[in-house]
């Protein structure tokens, strides 16, 4: 199949895909591998954007699902009783860390965030919040409103009224150089700065994610989301984490990434993961937060018995696998072998656990270089390795491998990796 095949039949041409006219057709997959239509298989260091979180053709996965599709019904209605859907609604209300937690589950992340602005909305009696500059959030009406990143906003037709903080990207703008305790000062200025200015005094929420996903990785220091909630909760401004990409212990060092702020959230949003490629999300919230909603809040599909199933299972399998340990213990292989590089177009390497980012600029400079990534992007595919790319400007390599990558798989695939950026930095270096 064709680039063109999918623009003759699906949405218009704008539909981003990865490798342009040589798009790649996945047909098969086992752990932490995939094979392409041609028969060519690659390492895979991205899972679908971070969403096969623990590998490829997991027997425990698959047996869940087919278990479920055998009994005849693959889904009815969220209107009956599932029991695998209140299963998975007791364990991660109990490992969300919000006391007194209830689960609201969607099909995506998208649906996630849109459910939580609207019950932080309907609590606050305000359609104002907060986000941050250079983040993503979903591509519903009230998401986009709150996605700071310009190829993926529309904030000018928002519903909600939005405020921007400024992200915590230490190379470029203002927090640009800055040690770890100033630009939490500095971001505690900023947002004390909004809120006195541009806000009308009754702001309903900020949202934010721990480790900005689309964003390029971008991430501030442990305890910038607990010096914003000190502020906040001065006015009982209400807190989201969107832990989309950075939730089931894909940090490492924690099962959430709000865990490293010393803050509880307010509500909790999830998908990707969860599902390891079964649609499903939700929101993790207290009992007085989810229930402020006055509308009845439904969703067809939304926990429905296959991926309900699915998400039992990953869940058990991340638990009793740890592979937040995994995660962490890959991750350090990975950024050691990567922070110990030198090269010209390599500015930054950045992130946590089994999510890091490499930042690419023009030698010497910190303009971003978009062309320098795009070569090592493709440098890795050629290599048989497939990473991520993002970043504002297009010049960060993104790494979300499955939390049950191997050892002898972390080294293959940082070989592959340290061999493109070394044949990109000869041919983009300036003399
Ligand atoms: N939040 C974050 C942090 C994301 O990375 C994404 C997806 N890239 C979403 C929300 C939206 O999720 P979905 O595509 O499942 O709607």
């Amino acid at each position: 199949m064709s680039l063109l095949d999918r623009h003759r039949a699906v949405m218009p041409s704008w539909m981003p895909v990865y490798y342009g006219d040589d798009a790649l057709e996945i047909v098969s997959g086992s752990g932490r591998r995939v094979t392409d239509a041609s028969g060519r298989t690659y390492l895979d260091f991205f899972g679908g954007v971070l969403t096969t979180m623990i590998g490829y053709d997991v027997a425990e996965i698959s047996d869940a699902v087919r278990r479920q599709v055998g009994t005849g019904v693959a889904h009815t209605s969220t209107l009956y009783l599932i029991r695998q859907q209140v299963e998975l609604a007791e364990k991660i209300a109990r490992i969300s860390g919000i006391p007194d937690a209830r689960v609201f589950f969607t099909n995506s992340g998208s649906e996630a965030n849109e459910s939580a602005l609207l019950m932080a909305t309907n609590v606050r009696r305000s359609h104002q919040i907060l986000a941050i500059k250079n983040s993503y959030h979903g591509r519903t009406f009230a998401t986009m409103a709150v996605t700071g990143h310009r190829s993926w906003s529309s904030s000018a037709l928002s519903p909600l009224s939005v405020n921007w903080l400024a992200s915590a990207d230490r190379l470029r703008g203002r927090m640009a150089g800055l040690g770890d305790g100033d630009l939490i000062d500095a971001a505690v200025d900023d947002l004390r700065e909004v809120l006195a200015t541009v806000t009308a005094g009754d702001v309903a929420a900020l949202i934010a994610e721990p480790i900005q996903g689309v964003g390029g990785f971008v991430h501030g220091p442990d305890g910038l989301l607990g010096a914003y909630q000190k502020v906040l909760a001065e006015s009982g401004i209400l807190l989201i984490a969107d832990e989309v990409q950075t939730g089931w212990g894909r940090t490492g060092d924690h099962f959430w990434g709000y865990q490293a702020h010393g803050v509880t959230p307010d509500l909790i949003t999830f998908a990707k993961g969860i599902g390891n490629g079964f649609a499903l999300g939700g929101v993790v919230g207290s009992a007085a937060v989810m229930n402020a909603v006055p509308a009845i809040s439904f969703s067809t599909f939304g926990g429905n018995p296959v991926s309900a199933a699915a998400g039992n299972a990953v869940l058990d399998y991340v638990l009793d696998h740890d592979l937040q340990g995994n995660a962490r213990r890959m991750g350090s292989i990975l950024m050691e072998g990567l922070r110990a590089l030198s090269y010209d177009i390599l500015a930054d390497v950045r992130g946590r656990g089994l999510m890091i980012g490499l930042e690419f600029v023009r030698p010497g400079t910190t303009e971003p270089d978009p062309a320098a990534t795009v070569r090592v992007f493709d440098l890795c595919r050629e290599g048989g390795l497939l990473v991520g790319k993002g970043g504002l400007h297009g010049n960060v390599l993104r790494l979300g491998p499955a939390l049950t990558l191997a050892e002898e798989e972390a080294r293959e695939g940082l070989a592959i990796l340290i061999d493109a950026i070394a044949t990109a930095d000869t041919e983009f270096r300036t003399f």
